[in-house]
């Protein structure tokens, strides 16, 4: 959660207010501020490299919005890339091949033969996608994928890294899979595993770090083969709450070098999306109409889990505030629910708020991961319109869906009229 100024009892983000925002680019709306991009990229990358050589692939399945992207090429990051659209888009944005790991699971023989035209390096993810990906090209760069029995996550539906999860190839698997991909005539460059999502114990991170490096280990004495990286992935988590506290990267990057000190492992790589973009977006939803019911006070917007599901979805808390109220005293406990035909469509729970009218602007913090990315057209509503700001000026980065984008692709057939 960042902290936002205010200008009398208006919210600003990146020196624009939201009232402006709102009258000029409409609702819903997602606004990102450049310059917290920017500073969550150097956090990550600084805090790491102080102690260990190490690459940021930002996992762009947070957010692959052309231009973050192109703000994140310029910070020279790097990218996690798990299909090939957002291979696409990366490349589309500047970012050369080699500068993209695609890690994928259910990999189709078609995308892999695009990854190979691309050239952009593969993260294998089973024995049997290592062996169609030899006979379309032995003689691609490949790292591998192993599942390391270590799992986190803010939520049961994100844990990736426990036995049993569908990522990655098992653990006690995963020497003869390297000694399988050079019998295939492949060099693999290097090991990955990603425990999960939103964790931020330093520990977990060492842990699997631990893993890496013993497997590390065992290749090289009982292969000959010297990996070049190990990739621990992402999942650093932030604070959604006001009352969390932020992640000490200083204490991740620290716990994870120590246990790569002396291991001859050359180069770290990281995949944080989450803590790149998460604080950097907010989403701006109008009241629609204010409901009470014998139970309880309804805020009615116009964003529901079309626009943002991670609270119907994950049952994640998303900080709120009323926009044009900031600064305001609480008042009242309301839920703030959105327009989809749905019971379980809302944006938060029991939250005290000044007294909330229609033509109010609620602002939903902590959006920009897995936001826009996992939005959708449920209900047959368009998508919501994207704005960069940057020092007082703004930008806007996607139009808003109309209702005949929705049609687009639809065929009637003849037989069927008008
Ligand atoms: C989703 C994912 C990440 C990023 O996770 P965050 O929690 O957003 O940091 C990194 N690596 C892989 C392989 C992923 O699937």
């Amino acid at each position: 959660m960042r902290d936002f100024q205010r200008r009398k009892d208006n919210m600003l983000i990146g020196g624009v207010s939201i009232a402006k925002l709102v009258g000029r680019f409409g609702t819903p709306l997602m606004v990102t501020d450049e310059n917290a991009l920017r500073e969550n990229y150097r956090a990550v990358h600084n805090a790491f490299n102080a102690v260990f050589p190490t690459r940021v692939n930002y996992a762009c399945k947070a957010n692959s919005n052309l231009s973050l992207l192109r703000v994140l090429e310029q910070e020279g990051s790097c990218i996690d890339a798990v299909s090939i659209g957002e291979v696409e888009a990366c490349l589309k944005a500047g970012f050369s091949a080699e500068r993209i790991l695609y890690t994928g699971v259910s990999v189709s023989d078609d995308e892999m033969r695009q990854l190979v035209e691309r050239k952009v390096p593969i993260n294998i993810d089973s024995i049997g996608q290592l062996r169609r990906l030899a006979a379309l090209d032995n003689g691609h760069p490949i790292s591998l994928r192993v599942n390391p029995d270590v799992g986190s996550g803010h939520s049961q539906k994100v844990v990736t890294g426990t036995k049993g999860a569908k990522f990655g190839i098992p653990k006690d698997e995963i020497v003869a899979a390297f000694a399988e991909a050079v019998k295939l005539g492949f060099s693999p460059k290097g090991l990955h595993a990603h425990t999960g999502s939103g964790g931020s114990d330093p520990t977990v991170f060492g842990r699997v770090t631990e893993v890496l490096v013993g497997i590390f280990e065992r290749v090289r004495g009982e292969l000959g083969i010297d990996l070049e990286f190990l990739d621990i992935g992402g999942g650093i988590g932030i604070p959604y709450r006001p009352e969390e506290l932020r992640a000490d990267l200083e204490a991740i990057a620290s716990e994870v070098a120590s246990k790569l000190q002396g291991s001859g492992v050359r180069t770290l790589v990281i995949e944080p999306g989450r803590y790149i973009v998460a604080d950097t977006t907010v989403l701006l939803t109008r009241v629609n109409d204010v409901k009470s019911t014998p139970v309880k006070e309804y805020v009615l917007v116009d964003a529901g889990f079309n626009t943002l599901i991670r609270p119907a979805f994950y049952d994640s808390y998303h900080h709120v505030a009323v926009a044009n109220k900031f600064g305001q005293q609480a008042q009242l406990k309301y839920d703030v629910a959105g327009p989809l035909c749905e019971t379980g469509d809302y944006l938060a729970k029991e939250r005290y708020l000044p007294k909330v009218e229609v033509g109010d602007t609620i602002c939903v913090y902590d959006v920009g991961a897995y936001g826009f990315s996992m939005s959708s057209n449920y209900n047959t509503r368009p998508r919501c319109a994207e704005v960069l700001v940057n020092e007082g000026k703004a930008f806007l980065i996607r139009e808003r869906e109309d209702i005949k984008d929705l049609f687009r692709h639809q065929k009637i057939p003849s037989r069927l009229g008008p």
